[in-house]
């Protein structure tokens, strides 16, 4: 099975690292496809470019053979839709190789909302991680899509492409690129919340220093 985590990654840091190792071990994904997005559909645009966020990407999975940069939504003009994405991978991988899309609960809350939702469930499975200070949304429609296709069992997720939703435990880290913008910007260190070699690179292109002290959540 292939995992695919899409993200700003404005920085990526030891949340996203950590979560998505946690998934690659508990499902026996073969691999991570990490896939920077280029234009942000629900969000303000990342304050570092593209090349830093892919050279970033580059320094934090180096050493994690599972951990594949793919980056195919740079590389695409307009917004940068997971279902798109989704559907070139489909395209490479054959009909039959399951795909799970990994979000944490932030993303999985505002899930509906996003262009062609049950297309990308048909495309891939939901593989929705806890993040801390999001609760698992209990409203009518996301409970209701849960209650048809929730799954406990891993195993199930190999049985077919896509198409079912696992709610994966991981260990609760509540780390966010926001955060770490925040503490650069307000001059102080955001070490060990992100990998060193991430961390470095941020200070040799003196990114987030001057940036607007804003939230993207
Ligand atoms: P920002 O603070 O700029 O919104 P972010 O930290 O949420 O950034 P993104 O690149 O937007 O990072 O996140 C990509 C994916 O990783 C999303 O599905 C998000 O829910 C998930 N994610 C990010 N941080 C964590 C974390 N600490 N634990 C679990 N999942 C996370």
């Amino acid at each position: 099975m292939i995992g695919v985590l899409g993200g700003t990654f404005d920085p990526v840091h030891v949340g996203h690292l950590r979560a998505a190792l946690e998934c690659c071990e508990a499902l026996h994904l073969d691999q991570v496809r990490w896939l920077p997005l280029k234009t942000a559909v629900h969000r303000p645009p990342p304050l570092a470019s593209p090349r830093q966020r892919v050279a970033m990407l580059e320094a934090a999975l180096i050493g994690e053979p599972r951990f594949i940069l793919d980056q195919r939504e740079l590389g695409r003009p307009g917004p940068s839709y997971t279902y798109d994405t989704l559907f070139s991978l489909r395209a490479e991988i054959g009909e039959g190789r399951p795909l799970c899309l990994l979000m944490g609960s932030d993303a999985y809350a505002g899930f509906l909302g996003w262009y062609r939702p049950f297309e990308i469930l048909e495309l891939a499975h939901l593989i929705v991680m806890h993040r801390p200070g999001y609760a698992l949304p209990t409203d009518a429609p996301l409970a209701e899509l849960y209650r048809e296709r929730g799954c406990q069992d891993p195993q199930q997720l190999m049985a077919r492409p896509g198409g079912l939703i696992l709610l994966q435990p991981i260990t609760p880290l509540g780390i966010s690129a926001t955060q770490i913008r925040t503490l650069i910007a307000a001059g102080s260190s955001p070490r060990y919340l992100l990998p060193d070699a991430v961390l470095a690179y941020i200070e040799r292109e003196q990114l987030y220093r001057d940036s607007p002290l804003r939230s993207c959540q």
